[in-house]
């Protein structure tokens, strides 16, 4: 008998319930990728996650292909093409892992009842979230709000799965359905932007491994510390492998408290807390659906914004404002596709405090460009920073980014290797170059010599703003 496997956001093949479903029934798993990104929207993925994704499957067939079998992909809608290629290949199952996108998770929901209806047999898993959000509840019943409880609660209901190694050769069918081949899907956007993004990436489970290895044996031993220095490599970089399900949360767990002996568990503590707040972000967004598009604390719906400026977005966009650490996040950004995490919040506090432009403006450039884009991660980011969020930072906590240059990048190193016109000047001028304008105009012709916006007086705008909203003192 004959299963499909329907791949999502789950491109691996060790830890892959819906594989080991197939293959502990005795069925020959039909693995199969559906494009159908309007089925998404409105957040269907951005050109990075594109790029990535094209990397990924084709990562995902060769290692299919390795064990005899292959990926095959067509283009959807989904409910159409599950039930033909089910009738076509005379299936008797479908198997998935979850996705939590509240319009996947409808999407989804309609699609096993309809194939059921058609006489399948449907049956879906966990295979990306160390806690799936509805097993976590206040004592009341209730969603967490708070981080801290959240994360308390789950670690004292921590039980991790036995890790599952995909079998060394894997049943296939003969022939037909085919699919399409993966070019045609187009994945990979046109204008080559994403041609820099390799140096610095390996998409699929081999390169997910690999970036873990890399990081047990080097950063990870000056984790709590490291992690917020953007000029170096003080993090996993493992965000677009999790979100494209190329490892599991548990595996990477089960590594890293492989490592743990003296003077490694706070470093691990540390780490698998960061992992918590990407498990308290799908609890949030599934309670909370409408939040990547609303305020989650409904008195910022009463916020003076600034009008939506053209100028000033762009300028942060392509890290023009004139405020190096801005500048060298968001070119950072452009050109690989990430930005470290300490760099995200003090970008997004420049859009939303000194420039007051919406949040939504920033989340939906993130979700265009980074290839870790993921709706509840960015939202939850969004959200703290722009302190409408549930267990966010107040809003009038307005982020200084030549303080924060300061202190994260001492030397400037950071802003030099993304500014490469400020490296000739000294740190204390790469963090605020406006201090030294006619230097600038000579070393750094081209470079703005003073910031968009004043910081003094951007922050004090800012400041009013809250006031006049009546959260103020
Ligand atoms: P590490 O420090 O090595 O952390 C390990 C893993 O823990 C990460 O891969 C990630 O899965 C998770 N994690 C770490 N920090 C956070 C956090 N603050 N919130 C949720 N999960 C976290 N992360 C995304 O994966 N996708 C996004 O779209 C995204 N958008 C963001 C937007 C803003 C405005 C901000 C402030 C943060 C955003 N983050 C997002 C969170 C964080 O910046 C990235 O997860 C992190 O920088 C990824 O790098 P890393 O894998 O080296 O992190």
């Amino acid at each position: 008998a004959n299963a499909l496997v329907w791949f999502r956001n789950d491109l691996r093949l060790d830890d892959q319930p819906a594989l080991r479903a197939a293959l502990d029934a005795g069925q020959v798993p039909v693995c199969v990728y559906i494009h159908a990104p309007d089925e998404e929207d409105p957040w269907r993925p951005g050109a990075a996650s594109d790029a990535w994704r094209h990397r990924s499957l084709a990562a995902l067939d060769a290692d299919l292909r390795a064990r005899g079998s292959r990926l095959r992909i067509f283009s959807g809608p989904s409910l159409e093409v599950l039930g033909s290629i089910a009738a076509a290949c005379d299936a008797e199952a479908v198997y998935w892992t979850r996705r939590y996108e509240p319009a996947i998770e409808r999407r989804d929901a309609q699609i096993k009842r309809s194939l059921r209806e058609q006489g399948l047999r449907v049956e879906s898993f966990n295979g990306a979230l160390l806690f799936e959000p509805w097993t976590l509840a206040t004592k009341q019943g209730g969603p967490y709000r708070v981080f801290t409880p959240f994360w308390r609660a789950a670690l004292a209901d921590w039980r991790a799965p036995a890790p599952w190694n995909a079998p060394a050769s894997l049943p296939d069918l003969d022939g037909d359905p085919d699919g399409i081949p993966l070019p045609a899907l187009r994945l990979a956007p046109g204008r080559g932007w994403d041609a820099l993004f390799w140096e610095h990436w390996t998409p699929g489970e081999a390169g997910a491994r690999e970036a873990l290895e890399v990081f047990c044996d080097g950063a990870l031993h000056g984790y709590r510390e490291q992690r917020e220095r953007p000029d170096r490599v003080g993090t996993s970089r493992l965000s677009p492998h999790l979100h494209f399900g190329e490892i599991a949360p548990w595996r990477v767990v089960a590594a890293l408290e492989a490592h743990r002996r003296a003077g490694t568990g706070a470093e691990i503590d540390a780490f698998i807390r960061q992992l918590g707040w990407r498990e308290f972000a799908w609890h949030l967004l599934h309670y909370f659906p409408a939040t990547p598009a609303h305020n989650f604390n409904p008195r910022f719906d009463a916020f003076a914004w600034a009008r939506p400026e053209q100028r000033l977005l762009d300028a942060w966009r392509h890290g023009r404002t004139g405020v190096p650490i801005v500048d060298a996040g968001m070119r950072e950004l452009w050109q690989t596709g990430w930005m470290h995490n300490r760099v995200r919040m003090v970008v997004g506090s420049w859009l939303c405090k000194h420039m007051r432009q919406h949040w939504r403006e920033g989340a939906r450039w993130f979700h265009e460009t980074l290839v870790d884009a993921d709706l509840a991660n960015n939202t939850l980011g969004w959200q703290w920073v722009a302190g409408t969020g549930a267990d966010a930072a107040p809003y009038f906590r307005v982020f200084n980014p030549v303080i924060q240059a300061q202190k994260f990048d001492p030397d400037g190193r950071y802003i030099a290797r993304w500014l490469p016109e400020l490296a000739p000047l000294p740190p204390p001028i790469r963090h605020a170059p406006w201090r030294d304008a006619a230097r600038v105009r000579s070393a750094a012709p081209g470079y703005p010599l003073q910031p968009m916006v004043d910081l003094a007086r951007g922050r004090e705008a800012a400041l009013a703003a809250y006031r006049a909203m009546g959260e103020g003192d």
